[in-house]
């Protein structure tokens, strides 16, 4: 005989989107329980930059609104999070800087924008004075301008693991392909049947939720979902690692009047704690097709032109190709803000940025409240532990 389980929400991906729902859901009192079918972070989230930004791209653009003014509210919702005073407790959360600066070296329109960015983020951006310059900035042998955004960093495989820990009972390992999902007489997705290995059961729940970031495709695929579509955003990040590297958390804001920041840098510690700077930016976007070496020489270049002053001789390079994964709306527009929909009983999820996840959190848990879904008190979840077995946490790419 087929066994069978039940829970309130299954959903499917270990990211920050996963994650972040697994622990609100459980902290409102609903049975979720989250499947994963690799290492928990290993898609965007240990690959992100951790920046919790606070809207600045949008403010470039001359546009502050609806959209940008949630992504503006997002620094302060994190901060309550942080302080252990918001619906997830994050104060074991390590936060890699408090602080993000935008860097124009020079030339008028460079500085347009950066004066237009701080405008229109009406006294939240404010330029620094060379005194208050931090050690980096302070040792520049260019001119520029320097403003302090209301962004700052936290550190991903902290975030991940905190996240992983509190949950830890509920958070599975699952072959890929190993389930089907089964559908009721008025053709919502009801269950989920499993044939994994030696083991056949069947899972119900009242709700199941993708936020498996690249994954969701396949998931929309299996699941025979008509509506929602995905999109990628193909990058190729480079980080380095040197000793003698001082830590950066900078934009680097370009000559041209592209909203992407030329250059954009989070610096972290590798396991054995040597300096690490990550680059994210227009460097990425413009990498994607260049193989490593040519992806390097650029990346080496453009850090000595914009940093003259630092000595990247003795500086270790690598590259990789990542994804970032979006829903596709209206005709390949990719959403401002977080973004679900739901079809079959079934939520797809895509947070869009990490930053986001809160909002994403409390639109799905408002619509799940909205749509008559409530703890049941009744699920049987707890025989789950001993049929799944628990899913492993990935590590950084430097590591
Ligand atoms: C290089 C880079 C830098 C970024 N920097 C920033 C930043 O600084 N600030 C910011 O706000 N945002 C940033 N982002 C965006 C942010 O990282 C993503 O929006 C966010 O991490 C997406 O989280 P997610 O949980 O939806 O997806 P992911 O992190 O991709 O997680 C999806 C998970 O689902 C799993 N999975 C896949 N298929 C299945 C399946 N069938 N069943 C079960 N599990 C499955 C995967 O293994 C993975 O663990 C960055 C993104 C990239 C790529």
């Amino acid at each position: 005989m087929t066994s069978s389980y039940s829970t309130d929400i299954v959903i499917f991906g270990g990211g920050i989107a996963g994650l972040w729902m697994l622990n609100c859901l459980r902290n409102q009192g609903y049975q979720a329980i989250l499947l994963e079918t690799d290492k928990l972070g290993s898609g965007q989230t240990l690959a992100s930059q951790g920046i919790i930004h606070g809207g600045l791209k949008y403010a470039l653009n001359g546009a502050l609104g609806g959209a940008a003014n949630i992504i503006s509210d997002m620094p302060a919702r994190w901060r309550s999070c942080l302080a252990g005073e918001a619906e997830i407790d994050l104060r074991e959360c390590r936060v890699l800087s408090e602080r993000y600066y935008m860097w124009s070296s020079s030339g008028f329109r460079s500085k347009l924008k950066t004066f237009l960015g701080s405008k229109s983020l009406s006294g939240r951006v404010t330029a620094v004075e060379k005194h208050d310059y931090p050690d980096f900035f302070k040792a520049a042998t260019v001119e520029g301008i320097l403003y302090k955004l209301p962004d700052f960093v936290v550190d991903t495989n902290s975030l991940l693991n905190l996240l992983v820990e509190k949950q830890r009972d509920w958070i599975f390992q699952i072959s890929p392909g190993s389930y089907r999902f089964k559908r009721d007489e008025s053709r919502l997705v009801k269950a989920i049947s499993f044939n994994d290995k030696d083991k056949q059961f069947t899972l119900e729940a009242q709700k199941f939720i993708f936020s498996a970031g690249k994954g969701n495709q396949q998931l929309i695929d299996d699941a025979n979902l008509a509506e929602p579509k995905s999109q990628l955003r193909p990058l190729n990040m480079v980080y380095l690692k040197g000793r003698d590297l001082p830590p950066v958390f900078v934009h680097c804001i370009g000559d041209s009047f592209s909203l992407t920041p030329k250059l954009t840098i989070t610096s972290h510690s590798d396991a054995r704690g040597e300096m690490v700077w990550y680059l994210g930016g227009e460097i990425a976007e413009s990498g994607v097709g260049k193989d490593s070496k040519t992806q390097i020489y650029s990346a080496r270049k453009l850090l000595t032109t914009l940093f003259p002053w630092i000595n990247f001789e003795k500086t270790e390079f690598h590259c990789f190709a990542i994804d970032r994964a979006e829903a596709n709306v209206n005709n390949n527009y990719r959403p401002e803000d977080a973004y679900f929909i739901e079809e079959s009983n079934v939520l797809v999820a895509w947070p869009t940025k990490l930053t986001l996840t809160p909002n994403l959190a409390d639109n799905i848990t408002k619509h799940l409240i909205s749509s008559g879904v409530v703890p049941s008190g009744t699920s049987r979840e707890q025989g789950l532990i001993g049929v799944f077995e628990a899913a492993e946490i990935a590590t950084s790419r430097w590591d």
